[in-house]
């Protein structure tokens, strides 16, 4: 079975998306994350804090995007919560 999964673009920026295996305190774990994080334009995203103990779950949870709706009504904010 293939090791290696394509990963879709950043949803903030558009970059590239990576993956790197991290060690953590449950062991060896995957973390996707935003590959301009790596660079001096660092993008919003940056690096998650979701970290997957299968490579395969933290593609898909990196790959997952919400529908799109076209007619969305906007929230909102009051100014006092900025
Ligand atoms: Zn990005």
């Amino acid at each position: 079975m293939s090791d290696n999964y394509l990963m879709k673009p950043c949803p903030f920026c558009g970059s590239a998306g990576a993956i790197e295996e991290v060690e953590g305190a449950i062991g060896k774990a995957w973390s996707p994350y935003c590959s301009a994080a790596l660079k001096e334009d660092d993008c919003i995203l940056g690096h998650t804090l979701l970290s997957f103990t299968r490579k395969k779950e933290a593609v898909e949870a990196w790959n997952t995007r919400a529908k799109i709706i076209e007619d969305v009504s906007y929230v909102r904010i009051e100014p006092s919560l900025i």
